[in-house]
């Protein structure tokens, strides 16, 4: 449905925020375009919009070009995060507007008709004499989204939409677009910073950083299987741990331990990896206290409950590491324990970054 092509943007100031970028997304998928700020997601949901000119590649809608086409003939509907609703107007009169206006004005009586209709499918039907300043920040988020619906867009494009909103509307929206919009089946590009919405919604996701996407995914893939050391540090909660490690007569060294490779890598992996200076990267919840023996020994200096778990802190050799365990697990600082790795659950990654296991 949406190609982008050999995307690049360099800036009049010589900036090249995007360096040819290349996906597709197909047809009433709900994708996230995730990464750190200045990564160039804006750049790009801008460009597909046609209020940005791309300095090279193309982008496609169904297999047309789209770049010289003029932005409001591209049937888009977007919701910027400051949603930019009409304060003197009430809620109907603001979802209405676009039907009121250019190409696809209609009938009053089809307007109307049309705007109660979207009002009904996102809940806002109790707010339709409201002006904006009367309205919540989620509310007036539904306004945004249903003002862009009632246009029959081809494809929805929404930037950061719940940046203002607190963390517990955050997630009730996020249901409520993911439900929306599959609802609907329109095809939608979602713009966040925030990794545990973009895995809570999207049908893929393309993380991005410095204007390269890193990897283009399930969201799952993400998690289990990240490209590289960037995507394995940029998805998760608590993120990653990761230590610098030596790879030398088939042992892997590290300031506080030295373990086997083979431990870590299948055997056919290990003609791959010559001796050198690696990256170990292991999530918390495969770094595990054990009873017996394990790989290293360490005291608990914090230990934090989240919800159903806590996690631990503390340090072998220079590194801060976390470790995640059940609630019941009732482990207090100071306690000295024994670690041990959840051996095949750990990537390893070159020094560049590189994911090479
Ligand atoms: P955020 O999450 O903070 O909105 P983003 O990933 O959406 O970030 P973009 O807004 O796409 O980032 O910006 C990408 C990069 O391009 C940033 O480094 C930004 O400073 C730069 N940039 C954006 N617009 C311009 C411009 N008109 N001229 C020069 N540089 C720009």
């Amino acid at each position: 449905m949406i190609e982008v092509i050999n995307l690049k943007k360099v800036f009049d100031n010589g900036f090249e925020a995007l360096k040819s970028v290349n996906f597709t997304i197909e047809k009433g998928d709900l994708v996230c375009l995730l990464g750190p700020s200045g990564c160039g997601k804006s750049t790009i949901l801008n460009m597909i919009a046609g209020l940005l000119t791309p300095t090279s590649g193309d982008i496609k809608f169904s297999g047309n070009s789209v770049v010289k086409t003029e932005p409001k003939d591209r049937n888009i509907g977007f919701v910027f995060q400051n949603y930019a609703l009409y304060p003197h107007m009430t809620t109907f009169e603001n979802v209405m507007f676009p039907l009121t206006v250019g190409k696809n004005k209609k009938t009053k009586e089809e307007a109307q008709a049309i705007a109660e209709k979207y009002m009904k499918l996102t809940n806002i039907e109790e707010l339709r004499d409201k002006k904006p300043g009367t309205l919540s920040g989620g509310q007036q988020q539904r306004v945004a989204i249903t003002r862009a619906l009632v246009q029959n867009p081809e494809v929805l494009l929404l930037d950061e939409p719940l940046s203002n909103l607190d963390a517990r509307l955050r997630l009730k929206i996020r249901e409520e677009i993911r439900r929306l919009v599959k609802e609907v089946g329109i095809t939608t590009i979602f713009v966040t910073h925030d990794q545990e919405e973009a895995l809570s919604i999207s049908d893929k996701i393309i993380l991005m950083n410095e204007g390269v996407v890193q990897q283009d995914d399930d969201p799952q893939n993400l998690y289990l299987e990240p490209a590289n050391l960037f995507v394995a540090q940029f998805i998760g909660n608590p993120i990653i741990n990761i230590l610098p490690v030596e790879v030398r007569d088939g042992q892997m060294h590290y300031e506080a331990f030295s373990v086997p490779v083979d431990r870590f890598v299948a055997e056919r992996f290990k003609e791959n990896m010559p001796d050198g200076n690696y990256v170990l990267g292991i999530r918390p919840e495969d770094v595990l206290p054990v009873a017996g023996e394990g790989a290293f020994g360490a005291t608990v200096h914090g230990v934090e409950l989240i919800g159903r778990e806590r996690i631990l802190n503390f340090e072998i050799g220079s590194h801060h590491l976390k470790s995640i365990v059940s609630i019941e697990n009732e482990i207090q600082e100071g306690a000295e324990l024994t670690f041990d790795f959840a051996y095949q659950k750990a990537f390893i990654f070159k020094e560049d970054g590189t994911r090479i296991y």
